[in-house]
């Protein structure tokens, strides 16, 4: 059993119009108690919500403190390969790209490892791009023992790996990992993604379940916004996040809401997503789910970022490079993608103390 199966079952063209014929009716009475409710969640991202932003977002700060506190959780992308054997049409590190491709070494790892230290971070996301043979399991079991010596949280966001192998990075210390499916519409799927093992829709969309049982701790799902209608796009992944909580209860889960940027070679958004979009997302997941975590990366303005820190999120990245060796030695020519918020982590984290809010440069710690 995995999402698969209950995927299939998923009617697009149902959810769809029900989304675009929800009533003023339909979102008041989600306002009442969304809370595990996917139905409300779906009122909640029509477009029928729109004029009931203001009242989402009261509730969503609310929520947001009582589960939370004052706390956003500072995190920071640590690249450590360009290398990809996919072809995807929206990212910098394409096969086809002609960019100098890179993969760090241990001393590289170390190197880059100790200017992220001096910026304050304790929680770490190991990136790259998807290439097995070359930046595989062997690669990930030499360097994460590497990492966990000076990390108290380690998050990985690289291509699926096998559960015997989410196993064995567990053992070695690995807490998280982000898999992000881009789009949950599959003819939309296999237009961005042409060549390369991301092609199989299938494969990716089991792959969390996989994580789940190797016992990883926290699980982040993520569609890349501007591929598709973004509205079904956020309820199918709510329909992922629904079923992974009911059947492994023991991990956390986080979303995470890129809006595509530029990058090398990219494509343009083919359905834009306007900052009120954002805003009626972030509330509407809120609203749905207390517990889950809410991840905002650099790709957003400074402007935009400060006012979403007191929405609903509670994990911000700062001061991120997405190229391999970026700390070290910054050249945009690597760029995975364009980053709008290019403040230092102090400047951010400032920006949160004046906004009342605590930055916590570390994840959950396991403590037994
Ligand atoms: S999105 Fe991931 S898999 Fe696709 S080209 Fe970029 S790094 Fe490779």
């Amino acid at each position: 059993m995995s999402f698969v199966e209950v995927f299939k079952k998923l009617s697009r063209s149902e959810l769809k119009l029900r989304l675009y014929s929800c009533t003023a009716a339909d979102v008041e009475q989600a306002l009442q108690g969304a809370s595990g409710n996917l139905d409300s969640l779906l009122a909640l991202l029509s477009p029928a919500a729109q004029p009931y932003l203001e009242q989402m977002a009261q509730q969503a700060v609310t929520l947001t403190r009582q589960r939370f506190g004052a706390s956003i959780g500072m995190y920071i992308p640590l690249y450590l390969s360009n290398l990809c054997a996919n072809e995807c049409d929206y990212c910098g590190f394409t096969m086809s790209n002609k960019i100098k491709r890179k993969t760090l070494s241990n001393d590289e790892v170390l190197d880059e490892m100790r200017l992220i230290k001096t910026m304050g971070y304790d929680s770490i996301l190991l990136v790259s791009g998807e290439h097995e043979t070359k930046v595989g399991i062997d690669y990930f079991k030499q360097v994460l023992p590497l990492v966990r010596e000076q990390f108290s949280h380690v998050a990985m966001e690289v291509q699926p790996l096998g559960e015997q192998d989410y196993r064995e990075l567990v053992a070695s210390g690995l807490d998280a990992v982000m898999l992000y499916q881009e789009t949950y519409n599959p003819e939309t799927y296999s237009k961005h993604h042409t060549r390369g093992k991301k092609k199989d829709f299938i494969f990716r969309l089991e792959s969390p379940d996989r994580v789940a049982r190797a016992g990883v701790d926290k699980i982040g799902l993520g569609v890349l916004l501007g591929l598709d209608d973004w509205r079904l796009d956020a309820l199918l992944m709510g329909h992922h996040i629904d079923y992974l909580e009911k059947t492994y209860w023991r991990s956390r889960y986080s979303i995470s809401l890129p809006r595509l940027r530029p990058c090398t070679g990219g494509i343009s958004p083919k359905v834009e997503l306007t900052d009120k979009g954002l805003v009626q997302m972030i509330c509407a997941f809120r609203l749905f789910n207390q517990q889950l975590e809410i991840s905002l990366s650099t790709r957003e303005t400074p402007k935009l970022r400060d006012n979403l820190f007191a929405l609903g999120v509670t994990n911000v990245s700062a001061g991120s490079s997405t190229q391999p060796g970026g700390y070290v030695e910054p050249n945009t020519e690597l760029d995975q993608f364009e980053i709008s918020d290019g403040r230092t982590p102090q400047v951010v984290a400032k920006a949160m103390l004046e906004r009342g809010l605590n930055p916590v440069w570390k994840d959950w710690e396991t403590g037994w």
